[in-house]
């Protein structure tokens, strides 16, 4: 890579894992979990890159690897030219302002005490930004932004839906001006109807702010609508990723034919999907060979003994499955046979 493309890069994950260490057994023996395994991605200035799978793949933790919340046990995290987990003072603040956070449940986001104003006055305060009458000012152009009028000032919490919520929690991410905004399932808790609104709104920020994105979903659905590339997570690895196009065009991994094919409307964890038989094995005892096996219709003893790599199956498309060159015809045959 040269150093214009490391440039233009807002965010880069180099071989990142991350375990977590669970209570000794009878045996007196200490299993880990197996979280977030040998991730490589990266963000691209001005790109929204979509994160996709099942409930307990690894989404979070790998949006709070990416954000230092958590630390990782190897590989190394860059964030806006700043490298993540070695950071103190004002380096630690400069992430803090770059990088934002918009997580699932606004009403967890936000003191139920306070005024709104309250809350996004505060991350101005505590960052020393502008005067009083600056801060206000910026907080009520910011409720603009996301459309919402100077009355919501006055309001608690209580006092507004989830989707009014949402658009505050946004409203406060964009305060501080940020690079990049990391939304972890910001619809998911919203009602359907209001899920297109808060949708429509990132993407208008995206184009308005030139923002650049990690959206994370276990819905290809909302995925789809608004990601430039594709990284599908399984049980902690990466196991395709893809431009928009040529991961909803020409998915290559049994897994992700798989979602992009179940009957339920592209929802992963909701119903299981027709193709997707069975649960994910348990990441405390993960499966010999790839991952995916047990729930594979592919899956060959090669499958069952050695993982495969992640490769590159042509113009940046990566996938990781031994039978990737054949997969799409050799699922349409598994289905005719069924
Ligand atoms: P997702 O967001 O895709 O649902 P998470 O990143 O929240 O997945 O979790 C991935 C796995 O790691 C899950 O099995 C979860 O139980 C486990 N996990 C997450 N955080 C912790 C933690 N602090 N301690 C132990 N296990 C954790
Ligand atoms: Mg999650």
């Amino acid at each position: 890579m040269n150093d214009v493309a490391q440039n233009s890069d807002i965010a880069t994950i180099d071989h990142v894992t991350k375990q977590y260490p669970l209570p000794r057994n009878r045996f007196g023996r200490r299993l880990h979990l197996h979280c977030v395994e040998d991730v490589s991605l990266r963000i691209r200035v001005g790109e929204v890159l979509g994160l996709v799978g099942e409930s307990g793949s690894g989404k979070s933790t790998l949006a709070r690897l990416l954000l230092g919340l958590v630390p990782a046990d190897s590989g190394r995290i860059d964030v806006a030219g700043l490298r993540v987990g070695t950071l103190r003072g004002a380096q630690l603040r400069q992430l803090r302002r770059s990088a934002q956070l918009v997580f699932q449940d606004p009403h967890a986001a936000l003191d139920p005490r306070m005024t709104l104003q309250e809350s996004l006055l505060a991350p101005l305060q505590q960052h020393r930004i502008g005067t009083p009458q600056e801060r206000l000012r910026r907080v009520t152009n910011a409720l603009a932004e996301v459309g919402l009028d100077d009355s919501f000032l006055a309001r608690r919490p209580g006092d507004c839906s989830g989707g009014q919520l949402q658009r505050v929690v946004i409203a406060r991410a964009l305060l501080l001006e940020p690079q990049l905004l990391v939304c972890d399932e910001p619809v998911s808790a919203l009602d359907a109807s209001v899920q297109a609104t808060i949708l429509n709104l990132l993407v208008d920020l995206r184009r308005s702010r030139e923002l650049s994105m990690l959206f994370i979903s276990h819905d290809l659905r909302v995925v789809k609508f608004l990601a430039d590339r594709v990284a599908v997570l399984y049980l902690g690895q990466v196991v395709e990723m893809a431009t928009h196009d040529s991961l909803f065009t020409g998915a290559l991994h049994p897994y992700t034919l798989a979602l992009l094919d179940s009957g339920h409307g592209h929802r992963i964890d909701a119903a299981t999907p027709d193709r997707l038989k069975g649960e994910p094995p348990s990441p405390v005892s993960p499966p010999p060979g790839c991952l995916f096996n047990t729930r594979c219709p592919l899956a060959t003893d090669r499958c069952r003994a050695e993982q495969p790599d992640l490769v590159d199956a042509g113009e940046g498309h990566q996938v990781r499955c031994h039978r990737w060159t054949g997969s799409r015809k050799l699922l349409a045959v598994e289905e005719s046979r069924a």
